[in-house]
């Protein structure tokens, strides 16, 4: 058997491993627990006493996603690792450039974000480290296999690209509602938030995540699309929840959650 059949299995027992626990996580979400950042970083305001030792906001951004885009640059110049294919190398570069922009360009435009609690930030870290392989492992591995260039790759790819480019228009949306150096929260409208609570989420979870599984069509990118799903959909139920409460009848009362319309 080739050198590498028992990485194979191990990247493979690790994608599944990594599904598990966050169906897991999803489902201690689902019944009213939160990942205790951004607006929920104030244990005090959810009546618990601590979350322990933080970290400021840009900072622990930076440092939790930046595991995605190392691991597989490291990785892909091991002996016998590369983009399977020219499909291949696209694909690797998506995400590539999604992770480089999550940890490198997006913590420097923060506006007042909240300080991370330290054991948010390592499963974060934990998660991007795991994903940074797993992805890398399936596009450019040696066992990988080459991605059809046909029309389910260029589909996908359109659907990341505008998952993608939606994302990042309801992320600066959401920045342009601070001035620098403000921190308070004001009622998102504009684009897909005139619709939904989750605008940002909705874009990275429906459309650019899902649109990078139908492109790759390995276990990886499926199994990293549901983990998209399973911690940002009870994210943005807890976020339009929360909107509701704190803003009353001055919050929209036709807006969803996260899918128009519905949900
Ligand atoms: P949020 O929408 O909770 O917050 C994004 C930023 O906008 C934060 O700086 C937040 O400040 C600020 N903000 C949010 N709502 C308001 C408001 N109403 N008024 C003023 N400022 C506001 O997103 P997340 O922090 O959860 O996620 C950030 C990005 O990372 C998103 O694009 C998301 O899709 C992505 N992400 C991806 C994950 C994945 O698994 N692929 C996992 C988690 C996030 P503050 O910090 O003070 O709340």
């Amino acid at each position: 058997p080739p050198l590498w059949e028992g990485e194979q299995q191990f990247h493979a027992f690790l994608g599944y491993a990594l599904l598990t626990a966050m169906a897991a996580a999803c489902a201690a979400l689902s019944l009213g627990a939160v990942a205790p950042y951004g607006r929920y970083a104030d244990a005090k305001a959810l009546g618990i006493s601590d979350w322990g030792p933080k970290v400021p906001a840009q900072l622990a951004w930076c440092l939790q996603e930046l595991p995605s885009l190392v691991v597989p640059l490291v990785c892909l110049v091991r002996p016998g690792w590369g983009p399977a294919s020219a499909t291949n190398g696209v694909l690797l570069l998506c995400f590539l450039a999604h992770y480089a922009n999550r940890a490198l360009v997006y913590p420097l435009r923060i506006r007042g974000g909240a300080p991370t609690p330290l054991y948010v930030m390592a499963s974060a870290f934990t998660f991007t480290l795991v994903n940074g392989y797993l992805q890398a492992g399936a596009l450019g591995g040696p066992w990988a296999s080459a991605v059809p260039g046909d029309a389910a790759f260029g589909g996908g790819v359109l659907l990341f690209l505008a998952g993608a480019l939606g994302n990042a228009y309801h992320d600066a949306l959401l920045r342009a509602l601070r001035e620098p150096g403000e921190t308070g929260y004001k009622v998102p409208t504009g684009g897909l938030f005139d619709y939904v609570s989750g605008a940002n989420y909705l874009c990275e979870i429906i459309v650019e995540w899902a649109g990078f599984a139908i492109a790759c069509r390995t276990p990886a990118a499926h199994i990293f699309a549901w983990c998209v799903i399973f911690n940002l959909a009870p994210r943005a139920v807890s976020h339009h929840a929360w909107y509701r409460e704190k803003f009353g009848d001055a919050y929209p009362a036709q807006r969803r959650a996260l899918v128009p319309f519905l949900f």
